[in-house]
């Protein structure tokens, strides 16, 4: 078994930076960008030499489990390698970004556990953060194209967007040459100017790349490197009505944050070619400087049983399907935090699963465990009764001397952990137990409540079972028993009396009711959009299930977000949201065993 500190396990990106290390590719390496553009303010990495990686999300939702691996393997590599990981918010689409969703991502990278900030070698003791946005470099990229413009390499195409959806050609057919292609630089100059000035419409006209429209990758065939679109952007505000292209903007970027290794997911694979193309252009052009960054790629996360298109976690939200973008049942970190998964937990999981060029599908399963390997060793235990059903000692007061008598007991905070002390609790005459405790007419192998039969109350002592209340459907109401005496745990009696079964109870005297929330998978199916299905049509409609329980006295002083093992249930969290110690709720994180291949 790993956790989450040890040694970090090898994998095909770390041979490729031990390689780059070897062979002393970034060493020496200087920042040659654009320092007279004061624009933006990654204008002087510290250290150009250092192992360089970015976490790059466009703000347009919250992020989900699988920007964890992505977020895990990159601050994860810069941490071991002694470099740094930026996060930089890719915000070329005006129309969708959000400071809202900036806020939400920046909350769960630290959240997650990771940072940005590095030593700042201008201002000793100094730190600089390196958070970033694709907006910062607007200024910059608008004058590349320019220079791309000059060398011939781009041009002002004015077909419509149906010409050119025709003229791009298909994977057998090559694609043809726009009658804009030849103009010459000064009249794509002007015209990209007039694009920049507004006046252009939207859609009128696209900047794109010069390359090789016969090239076998699609990707190569002039590519769009800029749109006119008047939408106001949550940085610039309406200061451009033309944006960069994300294909265009995000190798610019990485050069001019001096980004080493640019890691990404598998569909980017097609995309390299032209990321090397206008790397190498800007160099040639003298508007970058050599080494630059290159991209590699890994395959994305599948998870069963859940969905990581930030679209259609939109629509969950949107449509009312789930309580917000935070609803426990979501795999948004947001979510998943909630829930009470822990960063730990998620960072466990994310080494276990590992870095391949391997697409797969990984069992929901492998998260839950993560989250028992990490919560088992340190998560307070306590009862709690979900499903209660009233027993009733009917010698309490022969036993103990009095109707009223309260018995103490008590039970280790957590059974390894001593320094969390004891929990203190009491044993009256009624308590709470779990309704599947008692059986009238016990199944085979049943150890537990059933008349005649004797269990050990956990931490508390032997009784008998003598019978049981009922309404008029036959529902049973209360069970009774007889308390054996001098069985209490812990005396010298405790021993005297074999018993096959131990059940966890609450004093009914004491408990406190508590919403406790029981959480399923979001979805009936492990792969709920396969083949094209509409996802929504596989919803579990039993995936959230609201109960009123009763626990142990100790959870009282619970604060929100606190972590607890139920014994016998499950790892459980005080809301983050709506526990309040006089009205407490809890979220079921999961289960104690896997249930998940049921
Ligand atoms: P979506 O399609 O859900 O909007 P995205 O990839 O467009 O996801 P971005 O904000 O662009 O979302 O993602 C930021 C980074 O996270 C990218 O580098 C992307 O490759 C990575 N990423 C996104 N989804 C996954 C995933 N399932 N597994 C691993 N990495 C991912
Ligand atoms: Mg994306």
């Amino acid at each position: 078994m790993t956790d989450a500190t040890s040694k970090p396990s090898s994998n095909f990106l770390r041979g490729i930076i031990d390689r780059d290390l070897e062979a002393g590719r970034y060493a020496g390496r200087r920042y040659a960008g654009t320092p007279g553009d004061a624009s933006h303010h990654a204008a002087a990495p510290v250290d150009a030499a250092k192992i360089r990686t970015r976490f790059p999300p466009e703000p347009n939702g919250y992020l989900h489990v699988g920007h964890a691996k992505s977020i895990c393997l990159n601050f994860g590599l810069a941490r071991d390698y002694g470099g740094v990981c930026h996060l930089r918010f890719d915000d070329t689409n005006p129309e969708k970004e959000e400071q809202e969703y900036v806020d939400a991502i920046v909350d769960a990278v630290h959240w997650l556990g990771f940072g940005w900030d590095e030593p700042d070698p201008a201002k000793p003791g100094a730190t600089r953060s390196n958070l970033y946005f694709a907006s910062d470099y607007f200024d910059f990229m608008y004058r590349a194209a320019e220079a791309l413009i000059g060398a011939g390499l781009a041009y002002v195409d004015e077909q419509t967007a149906e010409q050119m959806r025709a003229s791009r050609g298909d994977f057998t057919t090559p694609g043809t040459d726009s009658p804009f292609r030849s103009r010459t630089p000064d009249e794509n100059l002007a015209r990209f100017r007039e694009m920049r000035d507004g006046r252009l419409a939207d859609g009128a006209a696209v900047l794109r790349a010069k390359i090789d429209m016969a090239s076998p990758n699609i990707n190569l065939r002039d590519p769009a490197l800029y749109r006119i679109k008047r939408a106001t952007h949550h940085n610039t505000g309406d200061r451009w009505c033309i944006y960069p292209m994300y294909t265009y903007a995000h190798p610019i970027e990485d050069a001019l944050e001096c980004i080493t290794h640019s890691i990404c997911t598998l569909e980017f694979e097609d995309q390299r070619p032209f990321y090397d193309w206008l790397l190498d252009k800007l160099c040639d052009l003298g508007l970058l400087a050599r080494p630059r960054p290159h991209q590699h790629e890994f395959a994305r996360l599948n998870l069963s049983y859940v969905i990581t298109s930030k679209r259609k976690l939109r629509q969950l939200v949107d449509e009312g399907h789930v309580d917000g973008w935070d609803d426990p049942r979501m795999p948004t970190l947001a979510g998943l935090r909630r829930r009470g998964y822990t960063p730990q937990s998620i960072q466990l999981f994310c080494e276990r699963i590992g870095v391949t060029k391997d697409h797969s599908w990984i069992d929901y399963a492998s998260l839950d465990a993560a989250l028992r390997d990490d919560l088992e060793g340190k998560a307070p235990r306590a009862m709690a009764v979900l499903d209660p059903l009233k027993l009733e000692f009917t010698n309490w007061s022969e036993v103990f001397g009095a109707a009223g008598h309260l018995e103490p007991c008590q039970a280790p905070a957590h059974p390894h952990l001593p320094e969390l002390g004891t929990r203190r609790f009491t044993l009256g005459p009624e308590v709470w137990i779990e309704r599947d405790d008692f059986a009238e007419q016990p199944p085979k192998g049943f150890f537990r409540l059933f008349p005649g039969n004797k269990v050990r109350l956990k931490y508390g002592v032997v009784v008998e079972c003598t019978g049981c209340d009922k309404d008029a459907e036959g529902r049973v109401t209360a069970v009774r028993a007889t308390v054996v005496p001098d069985t209490k745990s812990g005396t010298p009696g405790a021993d005297a009396v074999k018993v096959k079964g131990t059940i966890t109870w609450v004093g009914a005297h004491e408990a406190l009711a508590a919403e406790v929330r029981l959480y399923d998978r979001l979805f009936t199916e492990a792969q709920p959009d396969a083949g094209g299905r509409d996802f929504l049509s596989v919803l579990n409609p039993a995936s959230k299930k609201v109960v009123t329980g009763y626990v142990e006295p100790c959870l009282g002083t619970a604060v929100a977000d606190a972590k607890f093992q139920f014994e016998r249930h499950g790892y459980f969290v005080a809301d983050a949201t709506s526990h309040a110690v006089t009205a407490p709720v809890f979220n079921r994180i999961t289960g104690l065993k896997d249930s998940w291949g049921k």
